[in-house]
């Protein structure tokens, strides 16, 4: 049976890794949309070869670009945040959301409204949505499928079972780049370090996240809201090799871990197949190669960002958006050279400091949250 199929954000490393599964699959799947930010040369060449029926840039400005790369394609175009929306909610069987940011909020809200079933790498939007993504959910009858490899990790071991029975849920992390770097070193840090990851290769900024543990911070509460379990039941190891993807352990003593390589491709074939399977080109897992895995505590003095994110899910309400949202103006900061890597948790901390916004209760109270707390964070880090 043919199934269609929406990227948004299908330019990036997951919108690439979808992709390429797809193009080994061309049979199984019909493309409806694929979006980008800017890059409209891509982004023409991505929907000719998969034959989509819209491209779509965010950026208005680069529109221009994607009409003359598509002309004579029969592929129509368009530009915009609402031109974004109005293809999400073209209402494709899947919907892949891989933007970054809070920006792939209103896309994904859009395709969760039409009831497929949206296989979700974009945390970042269930950070700041949280409840208000999780009721639509519900409401409109649509399957949230993960793709960040620790969630949907805990979704393959918790199949077949009742979470009531569940003792702990372990989300393992790589530790990131500068995980055994001392706090001197840390000061010093550059971009250029920070984007370069040992064991996956993805986008800049969760590359930042990676680095800074914000990442871990940020899957704390995406994990939070997709196994609600209790945050007390929620733990973060550091596995250096990134081999165990995450765990969870049952009231009997049962560990059910799962393992797999550090592709992306393994769980957005996951997501994709689900509640079936498809091959993937992925190595094979070798682990009398690899010989040995291991397992360490987090060092929370070195990098704060997973006790910045227990904090904000332990508050819960909008605190979780005035997270991601200072942590997004910090990394772009950062990247730009403009602020030093150890102030990244600094200025996060110091916009949660400085006020409390009220728990939202529609999608546009989530915005205007994201939009006062990112002009706080400017204002943070313009000021330090
Ligand atoms: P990326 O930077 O490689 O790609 C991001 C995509 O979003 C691109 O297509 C870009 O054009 C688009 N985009 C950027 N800004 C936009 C905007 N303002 N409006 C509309 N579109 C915009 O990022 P990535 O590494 O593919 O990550 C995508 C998401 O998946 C992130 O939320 C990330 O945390 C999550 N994720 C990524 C990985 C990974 O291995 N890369 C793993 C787990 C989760
Ligand atoms: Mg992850």
């Amino acid at each position: 049976m043919v199934r269609t199929l929406t990227v948004l954000g299908a330019t990036g490393s997951i919108g690439a890794s979808t992709l390429d599964l797809i193009r080994r699959n061309r049979d199984d799947w019909r493309v409806i949309a694929l979006t980008a930010h800017a890059n409209a040369v891509e982004l023409a060449r991505l929907a000719i070869e998969f034959c989509a029926e819209i491209a779509v840039v965010a950026d208005e400005a680069a529109l221009p670009a994607l009409r003359d790369a598509l002309a004579g394609s029969g592929i129509a175009a368009a530009g915009g945040e609402s031109a974004l929306v109005e293809a999400a909610a073209r209402g494709a069987d899947v919907t892949v959301a891989a933007i970054v940011g809070c920006a792939g909020l209103a896309p994904t809200m859009a395709a969760i409204e039409q009831g497929g079933v949206i296989a979700l790498a974009n945390k970042e939007a269930l950070v700041s949505a949280g409840e208000v993504m999780i009721a639509a959910v519900a409401r409109h009858g649509a399957t949230l499928l993960p793709v960040d490899s620790e969630h949907n990790a805990i979704f393959q071991c918790l199949a077949g079972n009742d979470t009531a029975h569940v003792r702990w849920i372990t989300l393992t992390a790589s530790g990131g780049p500068f995980r055994d770097w001392t706090w001197d070193r840390l000061v010093a840090a550059t971009p250029a370090e920070a984007v370069r990851h040992p064991n996956w290769s993805m986008g800049a900024k969760i590359s930042v996240d990676s680095a800074t543990m914000f990442n871990k911070g940020l899957e704390l509460i995406e994990a939070h809201h997709l196994f609600p379990v209790g945050l007390d039941r929620l733990r973060i190891i550091v596995h250096p090799q990134s081999v165990v993807h995450s765990m969870v352990e049952y009231r009997d003593g049962s560990t059910l871990a799962q393992l797999g390589p550090s592709d992306m491709r393994v769980p957005i074939a996951s997501a994709l197949a689900w509640p079936g399977r498809m091959d993937t080109p992925c190595t094979p897992l070798d682990l009398a190669e690899i010989g040995s895995l291991t397992f360490r505590k987090p060092d929370e003095e070195r990098f704060p960002a997973t006790r910045l994110a227990r904090e904000a899910a332990q508050a819960g309400g909008s605190i979780p958006a005035v997270l991601n949202a200072a942590n997004e103006i910090a990394v772009a900061t950062f990247l730009a050279g403009q602020t030093a890597f150890t102030r990244i948790a600094a200025h996060v901390e110091d916009v949660l400091g400085s006020y409390a916004p009220p728990p939202p209760a529609c999608l546009s109270d989530v915005f205007d949250v994201d939009r006062e707390a990112r002009a706080r964070a400017r204002a943070v880090v313009a000021g330090s």
